[in-house]
């Protein structure tokens, strides 16, 4: 039986291990914390994951908690205009409808759900934070040796790509709250979606859906362009100030999400994150000083900020692509070669979402600020971009380009004037103050990190 040693137990770790089990390989999984540590302890994402990445977890029959978790049908977009005497207006609103609903399942419920699974089904788990040390002397007595312990120290195993890595330091401050309480969006208050409020200048605030150890809840989680006026959380180490803080910077720049946040109540003490980290692209193969070689796995060697919500589902696009490259390679070694290929067919998927999320991090270009404001009008263009969540691959065809945004602008306005059976779109009414051209207005900077 093939021996493999899996280090760190997160979206990708796990989903691995658990998938390698059920090929029958003798897996050892390393976590640096038990499962009550991890249930017990501080929120690590906001982990919102999309059709593709989920059915994953369904194709391994994980997905525990897939019936309790709210089913997000939507994602809106929301831009705010330049500040009033009153705030914050709001120029564009517009919610399309996913394809197939998405979910967030709050990692404290389901890492430590997975780590007990692994175990029952006879799985070896050490709690212990694994060194270079450790795994300098551990590799011999693998086949394969897995580093998948995300923004983790191990993460210096592996060199920083530099081509592939256009950002030395972080562009978002990030800073998240899990909460109770939140009303109901009014322009849409029998669907469940994710609202992403873009606020030129300052970042972003996303709102989503989720289930928590205690329940339903909502994440309020603030991006924050670094410096600017939302970076107001380092050193915030009382959960009650974070979350004062949060609604304090809702009720300026968002007032419309502030209005249905008057009343809510952290999930609990360590309901709150906040960070930062830069994004960066790592050679997957790393060395260790006796000369074995170890293989990173998802945020190891391919980190993005969480703006586009892309991590947990590259981890698990991740895990499925090498469970299927190791298995596929039978009794062979995973030489450096074989890693290499390995990880290349998972580059290929992760190559877009690491454009596209580099890309939304950037002040965005005139074209793209005409396209969001389009998308209000046209429920093609909110249906085609939301559902490039789920694959990013898409956005080649008309997001990058400004010739190919206009193509299919134009394609799209057709098809809404000559066809009344065009791609319904969650459509959530005229924005509070509409402006001659959203477009003009809305261009401003996008924003910053996560951490
Ligand atoms: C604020 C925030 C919001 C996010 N929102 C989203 C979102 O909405 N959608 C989305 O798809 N992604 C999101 N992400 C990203 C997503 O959470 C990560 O990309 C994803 O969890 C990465 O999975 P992973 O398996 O690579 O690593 P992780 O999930 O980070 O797991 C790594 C594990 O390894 C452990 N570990 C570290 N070092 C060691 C060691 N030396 N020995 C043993 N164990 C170790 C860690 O404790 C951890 O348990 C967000 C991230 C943040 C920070």
């Amino acid at each position: 039986m093939r021996r493999m040693l899996i280090v760190g137990a997160g979206q990708s770790g796990l989903q691995l291990a658990l998938g390698l089990q059920t090929h029958g390989y003798d897996v050892t999984l390393m976590s640096n914390r038990t499962a009550d540590e991890i249930r017990t302890g501080r929120v690590m994402s906001t982990q919102c994951m999309f059709r593709t990445a989920l059915q994953h977890e369904r194709d391994l029959e994980i997905n525990f908690w897939e019936e309790q978790a709210p089913r997000i049908q939507g994602l809106g977009v929301s831009v705010a205009g330049p500040v009033t005497p009153l705030g914050h207006p709001r120029l564009v609103d517009w919610l399309g409808r996913l394809n197939g609903y998405a979910q967030s399942v709050d990692q404290r419920l389901k890492m430590a759900g997975w780590m007990e699974a692994f175990e029952r089904r006879g799985g070896r788990l050490v709690v212990h934070g694994a060194a270079v040390s450790d795994l300098n002397f551990l590799a011999e007595r693998y086949d394969l040796v897995l580093v998948a312990a995300g923004k983790g120290e191990l993460g210096s195993l592996f060199m920083r790509d530099a081509a592939r890595s256009p950002y030395t330091t972080p562009q978002r401050a990030l800073a998240v709250a899990y909460v109770h309480g939140l009303a109901p969006r009014l322009e849409h208050p029998d669907i469940e979606a994710v609202r992403c409020n873009l606020v030129p200048g300052v970042g972003e605030l996303y709102i989503m859906p989720a289930l928590t150890t205690s329940g339903r809840a909502d994440i309020l989680f603030w991006e924050a362009i670094p410096g600017g006026p939302a970076d107001v959380f380092q050193g915030v180490t009382d959960p009650s100030e974070h979350l004062a803080l949060t609604l304090e910077l809702m009720e300026w720049f968002t007032p419309w999400e502030y209005g249905r946040a008057t009343r809510v109540e952290l999930t609990d003490a360590g309901g709150t994150l906040s960070g930062r980290y830069t994004p960066t692209v790592r050679d997957p193969v790393g060395r260790l000083p006796g000369g074995g070689l170890v293989l990173g796995v998802a945020d190891v060697v391919v980190t993005n900020d969480p703006l586009t919500g892309q991590g947990s589902n590259s981890a698990a696009k991740c895990a499925a692509s090498y469970l299927a490259s190791i298995v596929e390679h039978g009794d062979r070694p995973f030489d450096e070669a074989w890693m290499r290929r390995a990880f290349q067919r998972f580059w290929a998927m992760a190559r877009h979402v690491t454009k596209w999320t580099n890309a939304m991090l950037a002040p965005p270009p005139e074209h793209i600020v005409r396209l969001l404001g389009a998308a209000g009008q046209l429920p093609a263009v909110a249906h085609r971009f939301v559902n490039g969540f789920d694959d990013p691959a898409d956005f080649e065809n008309y997001f990058y380009e400004p010739d190919k945004t206009a193509a299919f602008l134009e394609e799209a306005e057709a098809g809404a004037t000559g066809n009344p059976e065009a791609p319904e779109a969650l459509g959530t009414g005229p924005a509070d103050d509409p402006a001659d051209d959203p477009a003009e207005e809305t261009a401003g900077e996008a924003a910053g990190q996560v951490g």
